[in-house]
């Protein structure tokens, strides 16, 4: 049972708002094949009370030239902690991460967005004190508190059964995501889900994305059904994913074989990846074969597939790497 902690507070009706659970990254993944060194980078976050969302929610933290030139300096230091007057998490994340955000975001041009629903229009708020400028309105804007988030929970609540990861680029926008849909004892499942930006469709299949993400799924279906008529493939690709994880749709490998192999014949990179992870588990009606797994991830890579770090690639187990599984009930 995951327990949501509540850290914002209306002072007049007393309503609590939870800071909302989300996975992400940036990547730099080529839209296209012929590199193969994907990087993911872990992305500073920022606590903000959302305008749009009416809730409370998590922007970019995009720190600035100098902040970047403090943290380098303080990095070289065997012990980095105490100093103040500057935030800790520049401090705390993995050299690479490091140098990938130093490089990229101090020339950002995109502002931050809420990561929920990617507006800018937001308040952040100062986790170091209570008080904040967020007024309820639907309470004559009674003045709403933070409380602080449990210790250790670094705000983040990951527990969920099911998640979304998203994966952005050094702008900010969104590139594709990470499905994972998990079931106790019968299976951990993991899909990619991609709209490619010069795909004629992108919008609507980037709108189906993130209905399927928001758990709005007979939407996305809807979204999806007229692309996927007119043999778009990764509209194709989307429904097949979908099939195999079993969010919106029947909870079947052979329907998700069918689909996921039309896709991919269309040259869906994305869909040559879904299915790799399908044969790696094994799926409803579908039998593990590792062997035909790892020719597929060789395929999508060669396709421009890559949604993992190098290193998957050579496991001999595929779902031990990933921790995903499937047991036929
Ligand atoms: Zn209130
Ligand atoms: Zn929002």
């Amino acid at each position: 049972m995951t327990i949501h902690y509540n850290p914002m507070k209306c002072t007049g009706c007393a309503q609590e708002f939870a800071f909302p659970s989300i996975g992400r990254s940036y990547t730099d993944l080529p839209e296209a094949g012929g590199r193969h060194a994907a990087h993911f980078s872990a992305m500073l976050l920022q606590q903000a009370w959302c305008h749009e969302c009416e809730g409370a929610s998590w922007v970019e933290r995009i720190p600035g030239e100098r902040e970047f030139a403090t943290a380098a300096g303080l990095r070289r230091r065997a012990d980095r902690s105490g100093y103040e007057g500057i935030d800790d998490d520049l401090l705390e994340i993995e050299d690479d991460d490091f140098r990938w955000l130093y490089e990229h975001l101090p020339h950002r041009k995109a502002p931050p967005r809420c990561l929920v629903c990617a507006s800018t229009h937001f308040t952040p708020i100062d986790a170091t004190q209570r008080q904040t400028p967020i007024v309820h309105e639907a309470c004559w804007d009674s003045p709403i508190e933070f409380r602080g988030f449990s210790i250790g929970s670094g705000g983040l609540q990951t527990g969920g059964r099911s998640y979304a990861h998203r994966f952005y680029d050094a702008e900010g926008d969104v590139v594709w995501a990470k499905l994972c849909m998990q079931e106790f004892l019968v299976g951990r499942l993991i899909v990619i889900l991609h709209a490619r930006r010069h795909d004629p469709a992108h919008a609507t299949l980037a709108a189906a994305i993130d209905l399927v993400i928001n758990r709005a799924s007979d939407d996305a279906l809807a979204v999806l059904a007229p692309l996927a008529a007119a043999n778009n493939p990764a509209a194709l690709g989307l429904l097949g994913a979908l099939h195999y994880v079993g969010e919106g749709v029947a909870h079947s490998g052979t329907e998700a074989v069918s689909l996921l192999e039309k896709a991919k014949a269309l040259g869906d990179a994305c869909a040559a990846h879904n299915l790799a992870s399908l044969y790696a588990t094994g799926a409803a009606g579908v039998a593990k074969d590792i062997a035909r797994a790892r020719q597929l991830f060789a395929e999508a890579r060669a396709m421009g597939g890559q949604y993992e770090r190098d290193d998957f690639y050579a496991h001999d187990n595929f779902t031990v790497a990933n921790r995903t599984f499937y047991h036929p009930i």
